[in-house]
């Protein structure tokens, strides 16, 4: 397996690069945002961990341009409390996103997941990465709009951001302090109710006016989005 590692800080890439490599994982570095484009481009990889504030191209821009062409899974690194910025991730086809600081553990978590993932799925599943699908749902991340069997779906950009991170990461059970960490960007270990409520108005819209339930909750551990009871 190959990873790509985009991070201009010296420090935090040869700590990934330290720590991937111990874990098996062939890892090649680089650091500025032309450098990574050229070498995602040109590299097979099968996973680029990017980093948000680049020298030359931020990694808004490599990620545009890398998914004009590969689907290859990408995880992003963005600094803390830049929600924007994970929304903006999210919508232009990242995987998956990552604050930092974060604990090596953490990635490593992250990086299995999204190698699981994509080993899973065909390479051409996703290569129109503007939208996601899954059963009759249809995501469209440029336009921001939801639809089921053709009809749109009237969510606030909670809901939208929300269903976006449970689509990506669909058949995962994702816990409620996750939920929260990456749609609200807090941390809601003593009222995870804020994630109950959300989830509840967003099913009402999604799955109950359907025959076909996609939301899942997993008694004790948190939602999944599937089109089979989990
Ligand atoms: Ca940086």
């Amino acid at each position: 397996m190959r990873i790509l590692v985009v991070e201009d800080e010296k420090r935090v890439a040869e700590y990934l690069h330290k720590g991937l490599t111990e874990n098996g994982y062939a890892v090649d570095l680089a650091h500025n945002g032309p450098d990574g484009l050229h070498l995602a481009l040109e590299g097979s990889y099968d996973l680029v961990l990017l980093d948000v504030m680049l020298p030359g191209i931020d990694g808004f821009a490599v990620l545009r341009a890398l998914r004009a062409v590969l689907a290859t899974p990408v995880l992003m690194l963005t600094a803390r409390d830049a929600v924007d910025d994970r929304v903006h991730g999210l919508q232009q086809g990242a995987d998956d996103y990552l604050v930092k600081p974060f604990a090596f553990s953490e990635l490593l978590a992250r990086v299995q997941a999204l190698l699981r993932r994509g080993a899973q799925q065909p390479q051409h599943a996703e290569l129109d990465a503007n939208r996601l699908r899954l059963a009759d749902l249809e995501l469209d991340l440029v336009r921001r709009r939801a639809t089921r069997a053709g009809q749109r779906l009237n969510l606030t950009a909670k809901e939208f951001l929300l269903l976006t991170l449970l689509l990506r990461r669909r058949g995962e059970v994702l816990s409620r302090t996750v939920i929260a960490e990456q749609v609200w960007d807090m941390n809601f270990d003593s009222d995870t109710n804020v994630v109950d409520v959300a989830v509840r108005r967003l099913r009402s819209k999604l799955d109950d006016p359907f025959e076909t339930k996609l939301l899942h909750t997993v008694r004790g551990m948190g939602y999944v989005l599937e089109d089979h009871a989990p």
